[in-house]
Order: structure tokens, then C-alpha cells, then sequence
């Protein structure tokens, strides 16, 4: 057949594409091959326009005759498919869920490599060998590194990992010895040795009675939730779930919150669990990732720990999801696909039909829910491990109190008699930087962002560098700060507020015989730099001053003091999250402090000791509070007694934004039924930003159907709009912020 026949009836290939078009395209399969059902989840090349494109065949299927020709495809780049199972039908259900085109959808579930068309990585491991020549030739080379590499390969065959322990610069040797013909590179099969697994600390009777639950649910979905205080040893019943799902030759994967994945957590379970631990974060390059992707989908890889997007790796022989921390807010993805890794894991769990586990500390309000109304089981920690207690709590009301930095007396004399007493001592304070704002103070000038602003003010730019540098944290903007005001020409430019440098200055100076360290995203840019600042840091007494970066991980058995000050302004936040954020925060922080056998001591400083969140935290704990605010959700009618998605749209000018959101509202309405609230638009909580203007509608129903079925009848629609062309839009369901 040649590529100007008209119509065929043979079969055609519908590829999902990665453009933001909901809809599949119908090729010609490659070579003029029959298209089969053997063909889905497998990646071709195709060509778009003047590109060509990498998609995934989703469907097959008779030509439309009215539809023009369809195109040759280029060729199929999977001799198995990549996307099957359980896999293939999770991610439909996620394009379905999350309304995005399911090119999209496919393109965000691959490692960039694999989504780029490259061939499926090599997960063997390389070792050299010497060939008969080098047999031969050995004992006649020159002293020296090529020598040395001979007689180590002498004694056998070596993987490269072994030669990196034996000389770091073998590799030149080894070229040395390939170029003239000694020595060969190989392919070996990916080590799965097993070494001696280390054993752990024997389970207290909550832990035990958490795994005895666990593994006699394993047989199947099993949503569960580990509720436990910080440093009951949730890790422990993890690994304990996880040595067994081993044990029956499955895999075991378990996602981490971005900041949650240490060096320290990956060496702990592999030593415990005696096999090889896969890691899967974004600070891996991609042929990392890639490799590891292929790891998983051969079975290869049997323990994976990884943050978001490891929800994504094929597992055909799953037996166990671990989220760890499943309240935290890095599981949901922010842009492109507006996935939630935990949401998306438990659909996944139940395809699988694997148990899932969720533990925290502070339970996300709809994992609570949800245990609450028996959809999941609840395991519960309620004592710390080991001879840890819980710290005390203590409030300092700073009213009318002269403040250092922000710093007040009574906080200042605490951290002088922790340090003293030999032990360690964490600032906690939300706001990275110098110092929040920069005003004039003979004419009241600010220095603001250019480019952003709140629906009241232009957003101050922070001070950095000391004072020397003026950034906004919300576009990234930077610019040097004014030696005067830029508006009366006064030489009386002060900064207002404190940030963890201004912090960190001022405690250097009363305490500098003991070591003052800041953590924060401006100090501690690369993953592992936290472990490397912390373990300088070690055990002596000094003090951490730090961001939510500080919050958890890297085990600090010598915390006793964890000062927490700044957290008003998260007081009377609008965002209707805000207050389950704040305290999970609180308690997480709190719960550094004391974890080993020393006591430990939580102060909080506060302009409003007699607020609610803070009372019903300290008198009742997580729980408590939970319960109050769950009732508050009730009432207002948020998630989760409500289902949400939030139209966004962002223009140069706001009318254009507005324009497209009553348009979609409009649509929305005609097929919505009456269980469908619309409100909006509304301007964003950040109408202005990086110079667009943004505004968001949002959508609201009691029930899950009613919100999917009216976005399935109208995004159509709204897709083709004429409004549509001139805005950036996006819809988000399940918004993590309104
Ligand atoms: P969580 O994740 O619940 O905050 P971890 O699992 O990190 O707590 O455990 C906190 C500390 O308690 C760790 O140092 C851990 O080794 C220790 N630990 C856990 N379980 C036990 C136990 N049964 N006996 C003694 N120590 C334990
Ligand atoms: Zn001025
Ligand atoms: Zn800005």
C-alpha cells in the first residue's frame, strides 16, 4: 500500500500524543504492519505537522470514513509494551480523573529519556574481564595502574562498582588495557544479592499489633492508615511489612515527601532489608531515572523509595505501598498533570490489589475522614519507641514584649540554658531570608515586586544577603537594594520583620562560643547538603536555625530545645488549608525535639496564645484538633465533605482571564446538575503574577460524580471557546490551595 492510498478498513493505530488536545490521532501502523491489540502501551514515532512526536498507541481501531487520510506512522519503538495491565488501565483512570489529555498523562509516567523515544535502558551492571591475550600478557606489563587492574582481573571478572572501591581511577586502566586488546567490558545480570539483613530493635506491642494487621490484610487492597506520634517507629512497622511482602517475592514500593528522602533512610533500609533499595527523586539524572524505571518494569527492582512521581513505576509483581508521611504537601504535583501521588497510589493499590499503607503523624483531614467512616483501617502508635518521651509544651505570649529579631527575652534565656545544659537547640521560622520588608523610614516607601501583587498590596520583596539584595519569593525577581529611597532620596532605609538570616545574625551574636547553623532553601540547595550540614554539626551543643526544611528527617537525638516563632501570620490565613497546615507543622517540629532518651522542650511564641487552633492543639493534640476542624469543614461545606476543582486562567490583561471564566462558567451551568456550585470568578490569591493577571473559578459539589460528569460534558467546550486562545488556562481538581 502506498502512502496516497485513499481509505483502507484495515486497522489504525490511535495514538495518545503529548499535547494538550483531548483526543487521540489515528496513524497508519509503521511499515505497514497489521495494528493488533498487541500494539497498545507501546511508544511510536509519528510525524505532527513539520515535528515528529513521540506517542503511545492507546487504541486501535477502523479509519473514520469521513475523516481525511490518516498518515503513515514512522515505526513502533517497543518490541513489548511499556504501558499494560494494570499500569496502562491506572493512568486511562488518572487522564479520566484528572480531565487531561491522556498523551499527557502517559508523558508525565515516563522517565525523559524513555519519553523521548530512547530504547528501554540497560539495567545490567558492566564488570571487566581480561581477555585471553590479557591472560597472556599480564605478567609482562610495566608496573603501574594498567598493571595493577590486570592482576586484580586476574583473580576474576569484576562489576564496576567493585572496581570503584579498588582504585577510583581504574576507568583510564581499564581503556588502557581495552585499546590494546587486554581487557573487555561486559554484561552481566543485575546483581540482586542478597546480603545478611541487619536486624532491628524488637517491636513494641502497638508496633506488633500494627504488623499483625498488615500482614494479615496482605492478601489484598487493604487502604490502612498508621497513625502515629512522631518517633513511635512507624519506619520500623514499614520495614517489618516490607521484609515480608519480600519474603513472598513481591515488590514493595514506598513514597517519601521530597524533603523525607536522606541518604539516612535509604542506607537504613537497606541494611535492614538486605537487598538492593532502588531510590526515585528528582535530583537524579534522567538516565538514573530511566534505568531505574526499566529496573521496575523487568522486576528487578524490589524495594523502591522514592518521592512523587515514583507512584508512577511499573510493578508486576506488587505486593506492598508504603506513602510515608501521606499528609504532606509534596505529593500533590502543582502543574502539568495536577496528579496526588497518595490519591493516585491507593487507585493503584486497588488495581494491584495490594495492601496500602499511610502513615503520619498528623493525618491528612481526608485520610482521617476516611478511616473515621471505616474505609480504612485504623493502626494506631500512640507512645513514642524506645525510652523517648514526648516533649513539653510551653506558649510565651510576646504582647507588648521587646523583641530581638523577633527573638523574645524569655526565648533567648530558654536557648542559653539548653546550650548550657550540653544539649542542641532549633529556631523554627517559616520565612527564609533577611527580613520580610524593606521601608523607608522618613516617607514610608516599601520595596515591592514589579511584577506581583496581593489583592490589597504589591508583595514586599524579602531582604537577603544581609541586606544587601532584594528578592521576591514569589516570581524569583531579584534586584540589589536601594543605598537610598528611591522616592524621597532619605538615607533611613530599614528592614522590618526577621527571616531566618536576620535570626541566625542575631543569635550569633549573644551566643558565639557555640555554632550557629542555618538550613534553609537558600543554605541547602542540593539533596544531600542537609546531611553534610547536619553531620558537621553533630552532637555538640549549638544551635539550628532553619525553614519547614528542618521539619523532619535527619534523626537529631541531642534536640532539646525547639523554639517556634513566626506563626501568626499562618493564624488567619484565607486558604481554607491553612490551619491543617499549620498544625501539622506545629507537631511535626515539635515532635524534633526529645526523640532519644533526653527530654525534650517545645516553646511557642505568639502575639495570640488564646487562639483556638492553638488551645485545642495543645490541650488535645493532633486529634483534637483534627476533630474540631473537621466539624468546621462540615459546616463550610469544604473537602472532605465536598469535592473541588478550580478553573485557573491568567492573561496580560484581567479581562481577558475574566472573559474565559464566564464563558466556561456559563458552559458549566448549562450541563452542571443542581448539586454543582460555580463561584467566580474570583481574582487568584495572587492576581498578579510574574506580570500575567490571574483569576480562578471554582467548582463544588457534595458529591464526586456531579463535579466529573458536569467537567466531561463541558470541557469540550470550553476547550474550543474562542475566549480560550488568549489566556493560559488550566483545571485542577482536588486544588491543594483555593
Ligand atoms: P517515626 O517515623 O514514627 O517518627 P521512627 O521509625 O523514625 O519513628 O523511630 C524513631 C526512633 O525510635 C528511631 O531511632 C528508631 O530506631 C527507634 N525505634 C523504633 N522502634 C523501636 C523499638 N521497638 N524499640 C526501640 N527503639 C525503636
Ligand atoms: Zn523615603
Ligand atoms: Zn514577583
Amino acid at each position: 500500500m502506498s502512502d496516497g492510498t485513499a481509505q483502507s478498513s484495515a486497522p489504525l493505530w490511535r495514538v495518545a500524543l503529548p499535547l494538550p488536545l483531548p483526543r487521540l490521532f489515528d496513524y497508519r501502523p509503521a511499515g505497514d504492519a497489521a495494528a493488533g491489540a498487541d500494539d497498545v502501551g507501546t511508544r511510536v514515532r509519528v510525524p505532527f505537522g513539520q515535528r515528529e512526536l513521540v506517542g503511545v498507541v492507546a487504541d486501535t481501531g477502523p479509519a473514520d470514513p469521513d475523516a481525511p487520510a490518516a498518515k503513515p506512522a514512522l515505526a513502533r519503538l517497543d518490541p513489548e509494551p511499556l504501558f499494560h495491565g494494570e499500569l496502562l488501565e491506572s493512568l486511562r483512570w488518572l487522564a479520566r480523573y484528572t480531565h487531561a489529555p491522556l498523551g499527557e498523562v502517559f508523558a508525565t509516567a515516563l522517565p525523559a529519556p524513555l519519553r523521548h523515544g530512547e530504547p528501554l535502558a540497560d539495567t545490567h551492571a558492566w564488570a571487566w574481564r581480561l581477555t585471553e591475550a590479557g591472560r597472556t600478557a599480564r605478567e609482562g606489563l610495566r608496573a603501574g595502574r594498567p598493571q595493577r587492574l590486570a592482576e586484580r582481573l586476574h583473580a576474576g571478572a569484576a562489576d564496576e562498582d567493585a572496581l570503584d572501591l579498588h582504585d577510583p581511577d581504574w576507568r583510564a586502566a581499564a581503556r588502557a588495557l581495552a585499546k590494546r586488546g587486554l581487557a573487555e567490558r561486559v554484561a552481566v545480570p543485575a546483581a540482586a544479592i542478597a546480603a545478611a539483613p541487619q536486624p532491628g530493635p524488637a517491636l513494641n506491642a502497638e508496633q506488633q499489633a500494627a504488623v499483625d494487621a498488615i500482614l494479615a490484610a496482605r492478601e489484598g487492597f487493604a487502604p490502612m492508615l498508621l497513625d502515629g506520634v512522631t518517633g513511635s517507629g512507624k519506619t520500623e512497622v514499614y520495614l517489618a511489612a516490607i521484609a515480608d511482602c519480600l519474603a513472598r517475592g513481591r515488590q514493595a514500593l514506598v513514597l517519601v515527601p521530597e524533603i523525607g528522602l536522606t541518604p539516612q533512610t535509604l542506607a537504613r533500609f537497606r541494611a535492614r532489608l538486605g537487598v538492593p533499595v532502588h531510590a526515585l527523586h528528582s535530583g537524579l539524572a534522567d538516565g538514573e531515572r530511566a534505568r531505574t524505571w526499566a529496573a521496575c518494569l523487568r522486576g528487578e527492582a524490589r524495594v523502591i523509595v522514592g518521592t512523587r512521581s515514583a507512584v508512577f513505576l511499573p510493578m508486576p509483581q506488587a505486593g506492598l505501598i508504603v506513602i510515608d508521611e501521606e499528609h504532606d504537601a509534596s505529593f500533590k504535583q502543582l502543574d502539568g498533570i495536577r496528579y496526588h501521588a497518595r490519591d493516585f497510589a491507593l487507585v493503584r493499590g486497588k488495581a494491584l490489589d495490594v495492601p496500602v499503607l499511610l502513615g503520619s503523624a498528623t493525618p491528612s483531614l481526608e485520610s482521617l475522614r476516611n478511616a473515621q467512616a471505616g474505609r480504612y483501617a485504623h493502626l494506631r502508635l500512640q507512645q513514642r519507641a524506645g525510652a523517648a518521651r514526648p516533649p513539653r509544651v510551653r506558649v510565651v505570649d510576646v504582647r507588648k514584649r521587646p523583641l530581638d529579631a523577633g527573638l523574645s527575652p524569655e526565648l533567648i534565656d530558654s536557648v542559653g540554658r539548653a546550650l548550657d545544659a550540653g544539649g542542641q537547640v532549633l529556631v523554627f521560622k517559616n520565612r527564609r531570608g533577611y527580613a520580610p520588608v524593606l521601608i523607608c523610614h522618613d516617607c514610608g516607601w516599601s520595596a515591592h515586586c514589579h511584577r506581583c501583587s496581593t489583592p490589597t498590596q504589591p508583595t514586599p520583596m524579602t531582604v537577603h544577603g544581609g541586606g544587601r539584595r532584594l528578592q521576591c519569593h514569589h516570581c524569583g525577581a531579584r534586584r540589589p537594594a536601594p543605598n537610598a529611597c528611591p522616592d524621597c532620596g532619605g538615607l533611613a532605609l530599614q528592614s522590618q520583620g526577621a527571616g531566618t538570616e536576620r535570626i541566625e545574625e542575631a543569635l550569633a551574636a549573644r551566643f558565639g562560643q557555640w555554632p550557629v547553623l542555618r538550613i534553609d532553601r537558600g543554605t541547602t540547595q542540593r539533596r544531600d547538603a542537609l546531611e553534610q550540614h547536619l553531620a558537621q554539626f553533630g552532637q555538640a551543643p549549638g544551635i539550628l536555625v532553619g525553614t519547614q526544611m528542618l521539619a523532619k528527617g535527619h534523626d537529631l537525638p541531642n534536640l532539646t530545645l525547639v523554639a517556634v516563632v513566626g506563626i501568626d501570620e499562618g493564624l488567619f490565613s484565607a486558604d481554607f488549608r491553612a490551619p491543617e497546615k499549620l498544625a501539622q507543622l506545629l507537631i511535626q517540629v515539635a515532635g524534633r525535639a526529645g526523640r532519644a532518651d533526653k527530654a525534650g522542650e517545645v516553646l511557642l511564641q505568639t502575639h495570640h496564645p488564646e487562639h483556638p487552633l492553638l488551645s485545642t492543639l495543645l490541650a488535645g493534640g493532633y486529634a483534637a484538633f483534627a476533630e474540631a476542624e473537621l466539624a468546621q469543614r462540615e459546616l463550610a461545606g469544604f473537602p472532605p465533605y465536598a469535592h473541588m476543582a478550580l478553573l485557573r486562567a491568567e492573561a496580560k490583561q484581567t479581562e481577558a482571564a475574566e472573559a474565559f471564566l464566564r464563558a466556561a462558567r456559563a458552559a458549566l451551568a448549562e450541563v452542571g446538575d443542581a448539586s454543582l456550585e460555580l463561584n467566580g470568578p474570583v481574582p487568584a490569591p495572587m492576581p498578579r503574577r510574574a506580570g500575567y493577571q490571574r483569576a480562578q473559578l471554582i467548582l463544588s459539589a457534595p458529591e464526586r460524580r456531579a463535579l466529573h460528569a458536569a467537567l466531561d460534558r463541558a470541557l469540550p467546550a470550553i476547550h474550543a471557546l474562542p475566549e480560550a486562545r488568549k489566556v493560559r488556562w488550566s483545571l485542577d481538581v482536588d486544588p491543594a490551595d483555593l
